[in-house]
């Protein structure tokens, strides 16, 4: 089946929405800095994979969400090695089990190099609307680094073929904070993706995480990041040049020309339901997170014999969801509410019990009607004033007195990557229970 998700429709306008997401963990190599879970060398089991997906979209026993599918996001690993057939088995499958009449934006993650103009034409075709690719850098030594398979030429040559694909929605992610880099060589990667003018741009600080070659590396001192002062400064400038060139910094790592923010992404900041299917996939229906076993071999093995592969599940105390709600609204330029999200009786009720904050954090963070959002200048401190807020709690007189948000569980500097997701190229959040897909 081929889709036609209707990208003119405004997702926000419809009540009760949320997403769907699959993970095809398959990569040609593995990224030094890459924690997400993908397995290099094995696209041989795609065939297999894609039965498992289709066995678990089909059998998992999930029903239809009360919600209404409005965004697909097929995200990685490296999603783009999947061949169109097997993109229309899962489509048919997604379709039949929860229906995705309502679709208005399918996302694809496509490597440069990695996708082959007549490939991109026929996921066009089957109704993909939105390409989003991990260039990271323009510079051959960075990439060469960051153990990234392309050169900046298959970034050029990808997106041109994806345009010519038909795709007039393109995210492209570019990473700072790189061991090498310079101040003037990022604006340099900023000035040359601009100039592509791409719908969307996800431009992260490159972090340290466990497990992965980098963190070794750092770790014995085999190299060092750049350090806070010139981490800030790429930012602000990333912020600035992009904004002058017409992107709305409408996430504290996104950037996106009006009416182009992916909506996918959102679902995850806003604490909106989504479903996931996949090796470690996460799915959330608005109070219970569950997770799927993290191994690919595990998965299958679990689908083939019968049994579920989710690996675990967390009830999400009114106390947890109070906390994420503040956590990922205050990314968002946006804000939130206070009253709808947050559950104050109202505007003043929030300010009542939070009055001594407002006023410390005055200029950096702005109350508005019921909507509490950052400033230009707050966002810089998103984290900060963020934990300033949970010492405080949630409204006064909640009966929940259970455990408080982990602080492990975020990473709220300014470029955190989940989750998505994060995360190198545009990631899908639901990769992670806390986490936002790169874009
Ligand atoms: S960064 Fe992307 S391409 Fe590299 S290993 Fe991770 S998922 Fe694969």
């Amino acid at each position: 089946m081929a889709l036609h998700p209707d990208s003119r429709r405004d997702s926000r306008t419809a009540a009760g929405t949320g997403g769907v997401y699959i993970h095809i963990p398959f990569c040609k190599t593995k990224c030094m800095y890459c924690d997400f879970y993908s397995v290099a060398n094995r696209e041989s089991a795609m065939d297999r994979l894609v039965d498992c997906l289709l066995t678990e979209i089909r059998d998992a026993g999930i029903s239809p969400p009360s919600w209404q599918i409005d965004t697909l996001f097929i995200g990685g690993g490296t999603p783009s090695l999947l061949a169109p057939h097997h993109l229309e088995q899962l489509l048919t499958a997604l379709d039949q089990a929860f229906g995705l009449s309502e679709l208005v934006e399918f996302t694809l993650e496509a490597n440069p190099g990695e996708a082959p103009e007549d490939k991109l034409r026929a996921f066009r075709e089957l109704g993909v609307n939105r390409l989003s690719m991990g260039f990271q850098s323009f510079d051959p030594g960075l990439l060469k680094f960051l153990g990234r398979l392309h050169d900046p030429a298959a970034c050029f040559k990808t997106y041109a073929a994806a345009r010519r694909a038909g795709f007039d929605n393109i995210n492209a992610d570019l990473m700072f904070n790189i061991p090498g880099q310079s101040l003037e060589g990022w604006r340099g990667d900023l000035t040359t993706l601009a100039d592509l003018e791409p719908e969307h741009i996800s431009a992260y600080s490159l972090t340290v995480e466990k497990g992965t070659e980098l963190f070794r590396m750092v770790a014995a001192s085999e190299v060092t990041l750049p350090d806070e002062d010139q981490d800030y400064r790429m930012y602000a400038l990333t912020r600035e040049l992009l904004s002058r060139r017409g992107y709305v910094p409408y996430e504290v790592s996104n950037y996106a020309r009006e009416g182009r923010a992916c909506q996918h992404n959102l679902h995850y900041w806003r604490i909106e339901p989504y479903l996931s299917f996949g090796p470690s996939a996460h799915s959330f229906d608005g109070f219970q997170r569950r997770w799927n076993v993290r191994n690919l071999d595990a998965y299958m093995d679990r689908i083939a014999t019968g049994r579920s592969p989710v690996a675990g599940d967390e009830e999400l105390s009114p106390n947890q969801l109070y906390h994420e709600k503040l956590a990922f609204g205050l990314r968002l330029k946006e804000g939130l509410s206070v009253t709808e999200s947050l559950g104050y009786a109202s505007p003043g009720a929030f300010a009542r019990q939070h009055g001594q904050l407002l006023n410390k954090w005055e200029g950096w963070l702005v109350l508005q009607g019921d909507r509490l959002q950052m400033t230009e200048t707050g966002v810089f401190l998103t984290d900060t004033i963020t934990a300033d807020f949970f010492t405080e709690g949630p409204p006064e007189g909640s009966s929940d007195t259970g455990p408080h948000w982990d602080q492990r569980k975020i990473s709220l500097e300014q470029n955190s990557r989940s989750q998505a997701n994060v995360q190198g190229q545009e990631r899908s959040v639901a990769q992670l229970p806390t986490h936002a897909t790169t874009d």
